[in-house]
């Protein structure tokens, strides 16, 4: 058996034309042009890309894109007076603080400043409280790419046994509060976990979330799971260096009934996510409904 592919690249690109369609209609009908405002402090070459990315994503959605590159001396208080500025600012509905940090700025104080209406990460604690109590919240984008994956191999996660390994605050936690939002039956794994490869073989939802290459093997995969794997890591194994994600993909492939690629399965997701993000936090503050995307 032989697993059916996730195409996040696909299903990303459908998700952006969506997004984008329906911002065309609401500048139409309501004058509003969604702004994105991505701030970068410091120049981590990684984080450079992931922002060079999101702003290229804010416009080919028809969105207003207002970029801010500081220094890696800036301070915590300038860095939190920018915050303050943008939350105030009427053009810019959504604001994203590109993490790592530089050691100086406590990244949760950052997170706090943060207007939660122009959270489009989903890190304000009010944001996360409200997902948790089942209320209307902003989420984090990489989970909800990884819900939008799962429900093009099933239309109904409900009742599916799902295992989520990892518990952070960007990815596995608010993924098993999507997934419980959504009535599958949720386990969290991690490093303290006994038996993972046991507690893996009963799920029908695999979510991968750990930052280790390949650490999840076909046999840990119950036949005809689905695996979303969250993992991008960088390995050069003696050859050119490539990017492989937290599980074996062809071990997976072998058994699973659909798995994610890496690259080109959960990653496009995220960006694609956040426009829909701005999108939607546009819209709550001009008072239009949510849009359908
Ligand atoms: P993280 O903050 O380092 O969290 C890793 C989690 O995995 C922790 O909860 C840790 O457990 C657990 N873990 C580590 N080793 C384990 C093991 N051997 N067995 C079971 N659990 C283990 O990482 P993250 O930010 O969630 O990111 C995870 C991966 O996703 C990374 O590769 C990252 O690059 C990738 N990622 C991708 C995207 C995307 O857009 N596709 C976005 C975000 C992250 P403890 O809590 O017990 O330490």
């Amino acid at each position: 058996m032989s697993a059916r592919i996730i195409d996040g690249k696909a299903i990303a690109a459908t998700l952006r034309a969506a997004v984008a369609a329906e911002t065309r209609r609401v500048a139409a009908a309501h004058g509003l042009v969604p702004g994105l405002a991505v701030v970068l402090v410091g120049e981590n070459p990684g984080s450079q890309t992931y922002v060079r990315n999101k702003s290229r994503a804010v416009v080919e959605a028809g969105m207003r894109p207002f970029d801010y590159r500081l220094p890696a001396a800036t301070g915590e208080a300038e860095l939190i007076a920018l915050v303050r500025k943008l939350n105030g600012d009427p053009a810019v509905h959504g604001i994203l603080v590109q993490m790592p940090l530089p050691q100086q700025i406590a990244a949760a104080r950052v997170i706090a400043a943060v207007d939660p209406d122009k959270d489009v990460d989903g890190f304000h604690p009010l944001n996360v409280g409200r997902l948790a109590s089942g209320l209307p919240a902003l989420a984090p984008c990489t989970p909800l790419g990884c819900i939008k994956l799962a429900k093009t191999v099933h239309a109904s996660l409900a009742g599916l046994d799902a295992v989520v390994i990892g518990r952070s605050n960007i990815v596995g936690k608010p993924l098993a509060q999507l997934l419980l939002a959504e009535n599958a039956t949720v386990t969290i794994a991690h490093s303290r976990t006994r038996d993972l490869a046991a507690l893996c073989r009963r799920a029908d939802l695999l979510c991968v979330a750990i930052g280790r290459p390949e650490t999840v093997r076909g046999d840990w995969v119950k036949p005809g799971a689905t695996v979303i794997d969250v993992g991008i890591n960088r390995v050069a194994d003696g050859g050119p260096a490539r990017i492989v994600g937290d599980v074996c993909f062809a071990e997976a492939q072998a058994v699973a009934g659909a798995v994610t690629p890496v690259p080109g399965g959960v990653g496009p997701m995220t960006i694609a996510c956040l426009v829909a993000n701005t999108l939607r936090a546009a819209c709550a503050q001009a008072g239009l409904p949510a849009p359908q995307v």
